[in-house]
């Protein structure tokens, strides 16, 4: 039965990866205040107690590291055994490691792949798998950046990763139409968390906001329109697409 409001999630289960802080716990309560059921699962257990104590709806937790392939299948082994249901999934875990190209060590250049890229493609195998066997289509959503258009200083592994997950998205989108799988990018500009507030604080960091066009940075709540459009049957229409989300940066002028 179509629903009155196509953006409502009730009904649907959600996995959300890194949701133990920034953006991705951000996302968690959006969703979850939309209706849907949420799959809290990063690897700092104790925060997502604390945020599953402030969810409107029902949530799991999962201890996950997306780097390790054990863990990923313990989270599908999850799934498919306790909770059963898996619609949606924000591949949301990230890290940066900002750094001169000449000074980026192998291992540090490795780590961010292994994290940003290989950790994504981790959890989409694992849900493409869980959709494909319960046959009810699904939305993934792979978090990328406007550093996956766009090149800016020591940033060379992340947004080579990010341009990576861009064009895996689409390679998903691609095959995946058929069975009603729809894969989406969001690329959000810089967005303030309680990470990376006393970053912009800096003279560095204004120098930064300087660049964008609004002048200002993002909020965690200006990403919701697009992340509950990809989320929801209201974009049942969309695959393979890229919404960016950034005050305009990526067209600042050359
Ligand atoms: P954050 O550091 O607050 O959050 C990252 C989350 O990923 C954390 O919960 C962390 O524990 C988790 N994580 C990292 N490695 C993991 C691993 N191996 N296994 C499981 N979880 C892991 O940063 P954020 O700013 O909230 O970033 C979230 C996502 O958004 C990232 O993919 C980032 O690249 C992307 N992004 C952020 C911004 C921004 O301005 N904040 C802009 C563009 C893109």
């Amino acid at each position: 039965m179509e629903k009155e409001n196509p953006f409502d999630l009730s009904g649907k289960v959600a996995l959300i990866t890194g949701a133990s802080s920034g953006l991705g716990k951000h996302f968690a309560k959006t969703l979850s205040s939309n209706g849907a059921k949420t799959i809290l699962a990063a690897r700092r257990v104790e925060k997502m107690e604390k945020l599953q104590s402030e969810l409107k709806n029902d949530s799991f937790i999962v201890n996950l590291d997306v780097t390790s392939k054990e863990s990923v299948n313990s989270l599908k082994g999850e799934i498919e055994n306790t909770i059963g249901q898996l619609d949606i999934v924000i591949n949301n875990a990230g890290i940066s490691d900002p750094v001169r190209f000449k000074d980026i060590s192998e291992d540090s250049w490795l780590s961010i792949l292994e994290t940003n890229l290989n950790g994504a493609f981790r959890i989409a195998k694992m849900a493409t798998d869980i959709m494909l066997k319960n046959k009810d289509g699904g939305s993934i959503i792979n978090i990328a950046s406007i550093l996956a258009e766009r090149v800016g200083l020591n940033l060379a592994s992340y947004a080579s990763a990010k341009a990576a997950l861009v064009q895996l998205t689409k390679s998903m989108a691609l095959e995946l139409a058929r069975s009603n799988i729809r894969v989406n990018a969001l690329a959000p500009g810089y967005i303030l968390t309680e990470i990376n507030q006393d970053f912009f604080d800096t003279e560095e960091g204004q120098g930064y906001i300087s660049k964008i066009p609004m002048k200002r940075l993002g909020l965690e709540s200006e990403l919701d329109g697009a992340l509950l459009l990809l989320a929801s049957d209201a974009s049942s229409f969309m695959t393979g697409s890229v919404i960016t989300v950034d005050g305009g940066h990526v067209i600042n002028p050359l």
